[in-house]
């Protein structure tokens, strides 16, 4: 299939993999992978990683494996494989019966490690880390050979089973490639491949001492596993001769190849592992799927949608260009799928009563509201209606600029579905705060309708608060207060935004927005935003608790300018 049958943009991925079909490289399959290491919750530019390697496989009728890079295991845990794999289903993507590990290779791996020690290719090098740094050079100058660099084949082998059995201690020897100490890519000047490590490891337990480097480990399993495209961000791209290397040197299965992109950079958060624990370590932000996190399950939590991100990752595109996307583009993104998806509802966050006094006092009805305003399928529901009800302190103003067409002394206004009501009067406490807006209403508009053909120019939320549910709503604002926390003063932590998460305990929702079988369901809260209610949170509190998703319309790039 061409790209443009499938309708999608191209890029420069998609046109290797073009000419490689159309070369019939591969027997023309493609077959890719995404690698996590599990020593952290996935970020949205992994998300960019996963609709990439899964949507290339999907739309080349291929297949992707989920392989978890499990070589470091001071730093990993189950508990991220399993938010890993959680998060990516989420995402909509299946690895059928292709979950790897690379622990899984582990045995194979060591394998590979005697073999290029009996053809001369790595050596059990003796020199402490700090003597490795120092005779490795540096970008101006040539590295210098290791004094163990010309150990015999059977000094190596001996010493390699030893470092197996766990007869050293850590850092006491490593083995390394024996490449070109004075290459112009350090990545070729004999790097690393084994390290002693006398730790447990979450699935191999105590059988390994040495545990593999990620550059020796990455391409033999993409190898052992057929990948035939191997896709990863340009950090990696001085890797890529030592990747190449590896599976020259040794008899492997297939050589699979390796392509960099562009890794996804969002403005006013951070986007790496180490710097997201650091904040849930250090207690900045509540948790891995704290919705202000760029967390995968922060967004889940916060009410983003599989297909909103989806999207995202689809319109930014895959380049080879490092560049910093503004968070307007995602917003974006969601705010375009909830808007035709999301039913509308009410809600009040900043409540004050108004009593309508020539409303009977035992009299409640129902009023009928659409679920949406342009999608008649979505259907109507019933609003229950009294003499009191809520409506936002800032729709009435005492005394109002011109044109101002909400409530005010003496004006009309629509409360939506409902009727339309006049203000008579404000009662206010002994501090001058407005403690209820006495109104009139028409009996004779029912449904917001004017009979005598008066317009209304305005139009309110409301709720009633005799059938109100009280909740509590949680407003994001960015996680950091300026675009890129990692270059401002001081650490990337001084720069968190310390108003991220405002909290509004008072807010009064249409009763509907209470009922357990709708807490699933993404709202818009007519005149608001976005929100989804924070099942965590209304658990752990024991209080109704709603997430902004999103606002209604992009107030951030306006209040830049
Ligand atoms: P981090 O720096 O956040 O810890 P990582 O690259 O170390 O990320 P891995 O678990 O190794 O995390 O990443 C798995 C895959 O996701 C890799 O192929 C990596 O290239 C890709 N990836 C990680 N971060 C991004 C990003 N910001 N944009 C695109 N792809 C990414
Ligand atoms: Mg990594």
């Amino acid at each position: 299939m061409s790209t443009e049958e499938k309708n999608t943009p191209s890029n420069f991925i998609r046109n290797i993999i073009d000419n490689d079909l159309a070369e019939n490289k591969n027997n023309s399959n493609v077959v890719t992978r995404f690698p996590p290491e599990p020593n952290g919750f996935l970020h949205i530019g992994h998300a960019k990683s996963i609709c990439l390697n899964f949507g290339l496989a999907q739309e080349y009728s291929g297949k992707c494996n989920l392989r978890f890079d499990d070589t470091n295991p001071e730093k990993e845990d189950d508990i991220y494989v399993k938010s890993i794999k959680e998060d990516v289903k989420w995402l909509g993507f299946d690895w059928g019966d292709t979950e790897y590990h690379a622990s899984d290779y582990f045995e194979k791996l060591y394998l590979f490690a005697i073999e290029l020690i009996k053809s001369g290719n790595a050596y059990v090098c003796s020199l402490q880390g700090d003597q490795i740094r120092e005779y490795r050079g540096t970008l101006k100058e040539p590295g210098k050979n290791s004094p163990y660099r010309d150990r015999s084949i059977e000094e190596n082998l001996d010493l390699f089973e030893k470092m197996r059995k766990g007869e050293f201690k850590d850092g006491e020897h490593v083995l390394r490639a024996k490449i070109d100490m004075s290459s112009p890519n350090i990545n070729m000047r004999d790097p690393i491949i084994y390290r002693i490590r006398n730790v447990e490891h979450q699935r191999t337990g105590n059988e390994w001492s040495i545990y593999p480097m990620y550059d020796f480990t990455h391409c033999l399993s993409d190898s052992i596993e057929g990948i035939t495209h191997s896709i990863c961000t340009l950090e990696f791209e001085d890797h890529r001769p030592l990747y190449d290397w590896v599976l020259d040197t040794l008899n492997t299965p297939c050589h699979p190849q390796q392509i960099e992109f562009a890794r996804l950079n969002l403005e006013y958060t951070v986007m790496s592992k180490r710097k997201l624990l650091e904040l849930v370590d250090s207690d900045k932000v509540n948790g891995w799927d704290d919705p202000r996190m760029p967390t995968i399950s922060g967004m889940r939590r916060r009410g983003y949608t599989p297909a909103a991100i989806k999207e995202f990752c689809e319109r930014i595109g895959v380049t080879k260009k490092d560049s910093s996307i503004e968070m307007g583009v995602l917003e974006s993104c969601i705010r375009e799928d909830l808007d035709s998806a999301a039913p509308r509802a009410m809600a009040v966050l900043d409540p004050v009563k108004i009593t309508i006094e020539n409303y009977p006092e035992d009299k409640e009805e129902l009023v009928i509201a659409k679920n949406h305003p342009n999608d008649p399928e979505m259907g109507t529901r019933e609003i229950p209606f009294c003499r009191e009800v809520y409506i936002e302190r800032d729709d009435f103003m005492e005394e109002p600029p011109k044109k101002y067409k909400r409530l005010t002394i003496g004006q009309e206004v629509r409360l939506r579905y409902a009727y339309i009501i006049k203000c008579e009067n404000v009662i206010k406490d002994e501090n001058g705060n407005i403690t209820e807006i006495i109104c009139s209403y028409d009996p004779e508009t029912k449904g917001g309708k004017t009979q005598d053909g008066r317009k209304i120019k305005g139009t309110i939320h409301w709720v009633s608060s005799r059938h109100a549910e009280n909740a509590e709503i949680r407003l994001y604002d960015r996680l950091f207060s300026i675009a890129n926390p990692d270059k401002g003063e001081g650490g990337y932590i001084d720069n968190l935004n310390s108003e991220s998460l405002n909290i509004l305990k008072n807010c009064k929702l249409e009763p509907m927005l209470a009922e357990s079988e709708n807490r699933d369901i993404r709202y818009q809260f007519e005149r608001i935003g976005y929100f989804y209610r924070d099942k965590i949170s209304s658990e752990e509190s024991g209080n109704l608790t709603y997430n902004r998703i999103v606002t209604l319309r992009d107030s951030w790039t306006k209040a830049k300018k």
